[in-house]
């Protein structure tokens, strides 16, 4: 017996590569692809307009699921956050912010992550393994139909949609893992799914240099940087894929990609870290490193966990810090954050969850967490693009 099929992992090529093998016409996978991820549906029997015996013939062959929720939780401001179990006792966190006149739906792609940042507490978990494409915008899938789920809009094709903007920001580099990532992101572009448009889908990266130019080629989004230091020296220490890719070849790398980019500048991350790379000397130097690359700067206050031996800094640093880099003219934005107390907020759960053989109590521990710190969401707090 072959192995049933989940839609969700096909991009729009393959969906009509699928109907072929079905003895179908191209129109009909668009038709399959728009009752997906526009319409939100989750079983063929739903399709009304698809020929009930291709229906049938789907159901025996394919099916639509992205990965299970282990918690949902909505904070008074209207920011909900998804656990979600993607097998193996591997979770990974997507998060919704509403605002004024968009939601932002920040992604995880990979469960852990390989880079191992001395501020994240992804990195201290390891890397698990790839999301696959199914997973990946499984994510937006699930959210964008359960948010209208609960505004009480029906399903079907008259949707309002929720989701406006996509960041991959949660768990993850997503460059490492990359024709997955590439493929969820061409979904999120596509007319007959998402209809996203590049400037709305941002990448954030840790500086993975030659996939930076491949993304430049195959789907450029609106790219981030996480940055965090101003020279290379710091950087080796808090980044360790710097070693590999320094500070200007990164640099290049953020030039040439502006080519193609849907914006005319790049964002830089910037984690705000007590006494490790948050002096006004550093902030001289942040300016010398970025002055030719079209940027904007966000500094991220670090939100803390036990085990990295880092502090935040304090709110006048940050804003001290902030005001030399406008002062040279740089456009810049300090996140806010909510959920300082914690260390359960988005991509912090690691310390406690660490034990890979103990698969069942590391689940139900992170389930309560969430439930602990429902109202709590840390690490994506207010993303400016
Ligand atoms: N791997 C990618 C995307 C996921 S991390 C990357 O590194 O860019 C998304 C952002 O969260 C990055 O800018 C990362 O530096 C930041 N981040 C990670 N841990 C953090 C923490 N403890 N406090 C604040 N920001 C953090
Ligand atoms: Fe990975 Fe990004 Fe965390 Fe670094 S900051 S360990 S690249 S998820």
């Amino acid at each position: 017996m072959t192995a049933l099929t989940n839609l969700l992992d096909l991009d729009p090529a393959q969906l009509v590569a699928y109907c072929g093998e079905l003895g179908e016409k191209p129109f009909r996978a668009k038709q399959l692809q728009r009752w997906i991820h526009q319409f939100g549906a989750g079983s063929f029997e739903e399709m009304s307009d698809l020929a009930k015996s291709l229906r049938e013939k789907l159901s025996t062959r394919a099916f639509i699921a992205a990965p299970a929720i282990i918690s949902d939780h909505t904070s008074t401001d209207g920011t909900r956050k998804w656990l979600l179990d993607v097998g193996q006792g591997n979770a990974v966190e997507a998060v919704f912010i509403p605002e004024e006149n968009r939601g932002t739906l920040c992604i995880s792609t990979q469960a852990g992550c390989a880079v191992n940042c001395r501020f994240c507490s992804t990195g201290k978990q390891g890397f698990n393994r790839n999301l696959s494409v199914g997973e990946i915008i499984g994510q937006l899938w699930m959210a964008e139909f359960l948010l209208r789920k609960t505004k009480g809009i029906a399903p079907g094709p008259k949707g309002e949609r929720q989701i406006t903007n996509v960041v991959m920001m949660g768990m993850g580099e997503p460059l490492l893992n990359f024709e997955p990532t590439v493929t969820a992101l061409r979904l999120m572009l596509d007319d007959n799914a998402y209809g996203l448009s590049r400037r709305r889908v941002t990448l954030s990266t840790s500086g993975v240099v030659p996939m930076i130019d491949k993304l430049s080629q195959e789907c450029a989004v609106a790219l981030a940087v996480s940055l965090h230091a101003s020279n290379d020296t710091l950087r080796d220490s808090l980044i360790p894929l710097n070693k590999k890719y320094p500070l200007h070849e990164l640099m290049a790398a953020c030039k040439r990609y502006l080519d193609y980019a849907p914006r005319d500048f790049v964002t830089f991350e910037y984690c705000m870290l007590d006494g490790v790379n948050d002096t006004d000397q550093h902030a001289r130097e942040l300016v010398q490193l970025v002055k030719n690359v079209p940027c904007k700067l966000n500094l991220i206050p670090f939100n803390p966990f036990p085990e990295s031996g880092l502090k935040r800094s304090a709110t006048p640093r940050i804003k001290a810090f902030a005001q030399v880099l406008m002062d040279a003219g740089l456009v810049t934005t300090i996140r806010k954050t909510r959920g300082d107390d914690i260390d359960a907020a988005c991509g912090q759960l690691a310390g406690e969850v660490q034990d890979r053989t103990r698969v069942q109590e590391r689940m139900q521990k992170m389930a309560e967490y969430q439930t602990k710190f429902g109202k709590n969401f840390g690490k994506i707090v207010e993303i400016t693009q």
